[in-house]
C-alpha cells in the first residue's frame, strides 16, 4: 500500500495554510527542513488547551491544573512510546533541538577532563557544533571533527581511526539538514559503544521522515524539534538513557526541577524534573504529541515512501536544467535537494521564486563547514513534506527555469 494522490488531496485539507496565496500565486512550501505545517488537529489541540484547561502543572490540586498535569504528561507518554524508550521519564521535554543539546553539552562539563577527546561530523548544523566548542574551551577536551565525501557522506574510514580510549562522546545528525544525507548511526554507535563513548543522535532532520527505536539503536541521547514533525515552535525531546541522566547535573535551578530547597543545601527532583526547571511549554509539549499522533496515523513508512517518490521526480527533473548542480548525492538521503545554477547566487534565485508563490531556502542553512567544503557561499535548497505533490513539483522547476533565464 502507497499513498494514492487522493490520499494526499485529503490530507492537504488538513493544513489551512496550504489554502493560502503569495503574491497572488497559490502557495508552494517547499522549506519543509526548516519547519513543517501544522495540521489542523494540532491547531485544535492549542485552542482547546487554551480555551478550556489552561493551568500551571504539577502543583495544583484544583481541576484545570489537574487536567493540564495528566495531559502533559500523557504527552510524555505518548513520545516516549513514539521513540520506544524504556521509560517515560527518558523523555525531556525541551525548547527544542537546541536547547536539548546545550543541555546534554553543559551536563558533560562536569564529565570531561582535560585531555579528552569529544567527536563531531563535519555534516553537522551549527546547533551541534557550537555547544561542543564551548564545552572544550571549559574543560580542555581536544574536539575532533570526521570529515565528509565529495557526496555528502561521511567519512567512515577517518571515523574508524577516530575511535580511541580518550574518546568520551561522538555528537553526529541522524540525518543532514543541508544535504539529506542519511548518516549511518547505528554503525556509529556500535563502534563508539566499543571504545566506551557515548553517542548523541541530533534527529531534527529524521524525525519527519523516520520514526527512531532508541532501544534497538542503542543512543545514548537522541533529540529533536517538535516543530519540524507537525508541532509548534520552542518544543523539542531529549531522550536519554536513565543512567545517562542520573550521572548528568542538571541544567538550569528553579522551580520544578528540586526536592527540597534551604540556604544549606538543595536536593534535586527525580527524573524527568531534574532538567525541566520552571514553568514548561505545557501548551506546546501536548501539542507536540498531536503533531505525532497525527503522523502516525498516516504511517512514517508511507511517509517515508511517498517523499522518496517526489525526490527521485525532482532531481530527475532539476537535472534537466543546464548548469544545475546538486550538493549531496548520498544513496540514502531524505527529500531535501541543496542546488545551485551556474553562478548564480541562490538569493537571487529564492527572491525570484518567493514572487512566484514558491518558499525555499537559501543560504548556508546554519552548516557552515559544509558549504566550505564546495567552497560556495549557500545553496537554494527545497524540501519536500508529505503533503507535496508532484504538479507543485511541476511548476516550481518551470518557474525555476524562468527565473535562471532572468538571471543569467
Ligand atoms: C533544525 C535543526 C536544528 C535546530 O533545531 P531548533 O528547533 O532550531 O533548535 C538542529 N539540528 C538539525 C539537524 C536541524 O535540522
Amino acid at each position: 500500500m502507497a499513498l494514492t494522490n487522493q490520499d494526499i488531496l485529503e490530507i492537504r485539507k488538513d493544513f489551512p495554510i496550504l489554502q493560502r496565496q503569495v503574491n497572488g500565486k497559490p502557495l508552494i512550501y517547499f522549506d519543509n527542513a526548516a519547519t513543517s505545517q501544522t495540521p489542523q488537529p494540532v491547531i485544535d489541540t492549542i485552542v482547546d488547551y487554551y480555551s478550556n484547561y489552561n493551568a500551571n502543572i504539577h502543583r495544583g490540586v484544583h481541576t484545570l491544573s489537574q487536567e493540564a498535569t495528566d495531559k502533559y504528561e500523557e504527552a510524555r507518554i505518548t513520545v516516549q512510546k513514539h521513540f520506544n524508550a524504556a521509560q517515560p521519564y527518558e523523555i525531556i521535554l525541551t525548547a527544542g533541538t537546541t536547547h536539548a543539546i546545550n543541555l546534554v553539552a553543559n551536563g558533560f562539563a562536569s564529565i570531561l577532563k582535560k585531555g579528552d577527546e569529544v567527536l563531531v561530523s563535519a555534516l553537522e548544523h551549527h546547533s551541534n557544533i557550537v555547544p561542543w566548542q564551548i564545552l572544550c574551551e571549559k574543560t580542555g577536551a581536544i574536539l575532533k571533527v570526521i570529515p565528509q565525501t565529495e557526496s555528502g557522506e561521511l567519512d567512515l574510514e577517518a571515523f574508524n581511526k577516530a575511535m580511541t580510549p580518550d574518546l568520551k562522546i561522538v555528537f553526529v545528525n541522524h540525518v543532514s539538514n543541508a544535504l539529506g544525507t542519511v548518516n549511518p548511526i547505528q554503525y556509529i554507535i556500535d563502534q563508539a559503544h566499543k571504545v566506551g563513548a557515548a553517542v548523541l543522535i541530533d534527529g531534527a532532520q529524521a524525525t519527519p521522515h523516520i520514526k527512531p527505536d532508541v532501544q534497538a539503536l542503542d543512543a545514548d541521547f537522541y533529540v529533536c524539534s517538535a516543530h519540524k514533525i507537525c508541532g509548534p515552535t520552542g518544543v523539542g525531546v531529549l531522550y536519554g538513557k536513565e543512567e545517562w541522566l542520573t550521572k548528568l547535573p542538571p541544567y538550569q535551578g528553579g522551580g520544578e526541577m528540586i526536592d527540597q530547597v534551604t540556604f544549606k543545601k538543595t536536593t534535586y527532583a527525580g527524573l524527568p524534573h531534574k532538567f525541566e526547571a520552571g514553568t514548561p511549554n505545557i501548551c506546546g509539549g501536548i501539542a507536540t504529541a498531536a503533531g505525532l499522533d497525527y503522523m502516525n496515523n498516516i504511517g512514517f513508512d508511507m511517509i517515508a515512501a511517498y517523499e522518496q517518490q517526489l525526490l527521485k521526480y525532482a532531481t530527475k527533473e532539476l537535472l534537466t536544467i543546464e548548469g544545475l548542480k546538486i550538493y549531496g548525492t548520498s544513496k540514502d538521503k531524505t527529500a531535501v535537494i541543496s542546488f545551485n545554477v551556474g553562478s548564480i547566487h541562490p538569493y537571487d534565485i529564492g527572491t525570484i521564486l518567493d514572487k512566484l508563490g514558491i518558499a525555499v531556502r537559501t543560504g548556508h542553512h546554519c552548516a557552515q563547514p559544509i558549504m566550505d567544503f564546495y567552497k560556495i557561499p549557500g545553496t537554494v535548497r527545497a524540501s519536500f513534506s508529505f503533503y507535496n505533490t508532484k504538479e507543485e513539483i511541476d511548476i516550481f522547476v518551470a518557474s525555476l527555469k524562468r527565473a535562471v533565464m532572468m538571471l543569467s
